[in-house]
């Protein structure tokens, strides 16, 4: 009934391909059902980045759709995509079993400006999905960014990293269980500005992250 209706205001198309009437499609979804890959960005964080895949086909339109056009709804196939790879990660030793840790997931800071103009913030909407498929896993978002951060898209390495420089920040309200591993999620890694910055915050906060994992990798 709903969809019924919501068909009638915007008509529905796969997220991933644009095919007509579904959300999110069969094709899309077994696309996104991979092992996670290890992806080296130009700029290293300092930890072992993993990603789903490269930024094309399904992935890129669901991250744009996700983050420019308001598909809310694109978080349950994406964060359930990132649930299997942090359950396959820690299968394979690169987290800790949840017997011997829980898992928390800090979603990378988005400039709050812009994630209010798009109806919230996706990559910790995602990470809420793929946290609830999970034994032992919270979702911190304790990350955020400080006043002028200009949006990145269109700036070099070098200004990526004087536009970020000091400016992720930790938000208070929100707090990441002792001995947790903790895991950066984003959905696209392009230069690795972002992640190294992130994890240098939570570094000197006293705050280890095991690994990144992003939907992406540009
Ligand atoms: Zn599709």
């Amino acid at each position: 009934m709903m969809r019924t209706l919501l068909d009638l205001i915007l008509p529905m198309e796969c997220g991933g391909c644009a095919a007509a009437g579904v959300a999110w499609c069969p094709r899309c979804r077994a696309e996104l059902a991979v092992e996670p890959i290890v992806v080296e960005p130009r700029v290293s964080p300092g930890v072992p980045c993993w990603a789903l895949g490269r930024y094309s086909g399904p992935r890129r339109r669901a991250v744009l759709a996700a983050k420019e056009r308001g598909r809310r709804d694109l978080a349950e196939p994406l964060g359930a995509a990132l649930g299997s790879a942090l359950d396959w990660l820690r299968r394979e030793g690169e987290l800790d079993p949840p017997e011997l840790a829980s898992l928390a997931l800090v979603p990378a800071p988005t400039r709050s400006r812009a994630a209010r103009m798009r109806g919230g913030d996706p990559v910790t909407r995602t990470a809420s999905v793929a946290a609830r498929a999970l034994p032992r896993c919270t979702v911190a978002p304790v990350l955020g960014l400080a006043g002028r951060t200009r949006d990145s898209v269109g700036l070099t390495v070098d200004q990526r990293q004087r536009n970020l420089a000091g400016r992720v920040q930790l938000r208070s309200g929100s707090s990441i269980p002792p001995r947790a591993n903790v895991v950066l999620l984003d959905d696209v890694i392009t230069t690795g500005t972002t992640a190294r910055e992130s994890v240098r915050t939570l570094r000197r906060a006293g705050i280890a992250v095991t690994v990144v994992l992003v939907v992406a990798s540009a």
